[in-house]
């Protein structure tokens, strides 16, 4: 029989290649989104698609929904620090409430549960790479407390389910991740840049320029995040990302190259709380799922790059 996933985050930017994926391979997938900041074109493509279904819904609100799902993917939630300042309460009862409603799904369902988390489960880490094992130190008062600590109550939230209540629920961390549909406004460092880049504005890099980060390619995460959920690995928090670390400053410069453009860098302040560095372990991802990242960040920043400037008509530089 064919297996139903359900999607939340569906019309979202890792959400929709997600429901792209789990289509190609054989699945009904049904995508739930409030779209907030999820668009409808991001799954314009799978729309007419019999075996794909989209429902407007806010997982805040309990979701009732006939027929079988063998597989919830949780992952609604925004993700952009620029909406932690407008959207803290939405972020916090998201990923508290929503993730309640969505394990209640899974379990009236005898649905497999999984937990989109983050990397930001770590705040600003004092160890690095991060493992799994690492607690984080997180300022649960902080401008990112909204997101950092909602994340990190889903987790134990999860976790609960899974010890209590038989839920066969697993967590994934995701570390930064980047490609095709993210939103030109969203705030994050790949659009901005590539944004002020294509249109020759300056590059705003936040502080020195000297944090770190971490950059994954989406269609690396979507196998990782498929491969979770299809391995048994009941009560696992596994993190996904690619460990190749770099500046943001250097980041600044490669899509500066990249793009060819002419931009100049100028800096910025450094918003408060930002991590200062940030990689993933992901040996337990190796051991456990098979799983690493094949892209490698020149071929995803270019293939990005590429979707940035044909859905903004920018041309090529001569
Ligand atoms: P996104 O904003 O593109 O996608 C999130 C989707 O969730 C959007 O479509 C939004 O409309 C939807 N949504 C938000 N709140 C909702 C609600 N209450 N009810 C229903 N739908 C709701 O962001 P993304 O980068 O695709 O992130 C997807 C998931 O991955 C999020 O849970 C995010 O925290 C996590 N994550 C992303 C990254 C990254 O680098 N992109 C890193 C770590 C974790
Ligand atoms: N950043 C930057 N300039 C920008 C946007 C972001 O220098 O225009 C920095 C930001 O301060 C952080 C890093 O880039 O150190 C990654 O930011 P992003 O918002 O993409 O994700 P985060 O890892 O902070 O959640």
């Amino acid at each position: 029989m064919t297996v139903t996933s359900l999607v939340t985050g569906g019309s979202g930017f890792i959400g929709s290649h997600l429901c792209e994926y789990l289509l190609g391979k054989g699945e009904n997938v049904i995508a739930v989104d409030n779209l907030g900041s999820g668009r409808l074109e991001n799954i314009g493509g799978v729309m007419g698609n019999d075996r794909f279904r989209f429902i407007r819904h806010d997982i805040r609100e309990p979701l009732q929904i006939d027929g079988k799902i063998d597989f919830v993917y949780n992952l609604a939630s925004r993700a952009s620090p620029v909406d932690f300042f407008t959207q803290a309460e939405e972020i916090l009862m998201t990923n508290s409430l929503g993730t309640y409603n969505m394990i209640q799904l899974a379990l009236e369902k005898k649905a497999r549960f999984l937990e989109a988390s983050t990397s930001e489960s770590y705040g600003d880490p004092t160890i690095s790479p991060q493992p799994e094992t690492y607690w984080g130190n997180v300022n649960p008062i902080g401008p990112r407390g909204c997101y950092d600590e909602a994340k990190r109550f889903s987790e134990a939230l999860t976790m609960a389910f899974v010890r209590y209540h038989g839920l066969d629920g697993r967590i994934i961390r995701i570390f930064n991740t980047y490609g095709p549909r993210m939103r030109p406004d969203d705030g994050r460092v790949v659009p901005n840049f590539t944004m002020q880049a294509l249109a020759g504005e300056p590059m705003t890099v936040y502080g020195e320029g000297s944090q770190t980060r971490s950059f994954c390619y989406v269609s690396d995460l979507v196998r990782g995040i498929y491969l979770a959920m299809n391995r048994d690995v009941r009560g696992e928090v596994i993190n996904l990302g690619n460990p190749t670390e770099m500046t943001v400053l250097e980041f600044a410069k490669k899509i500066k190259a990249i793009t060819g453009s002419s931009s100049e860098i100028v800096f910025r302040p450094l918003p408060e709380n930002d991590p200062m560095q940030r990689r993933p372990d992901i040996g337990k991802a190796k051991r456990l799922l098979g799983w690493e990242p094949e892209v490698g960040l020149d071929e995803g920043l270019q293939l990005t790059i590429e979707w940035f400037r044909q859905s903004l008509n920018c041309p090529k530089p001569a």
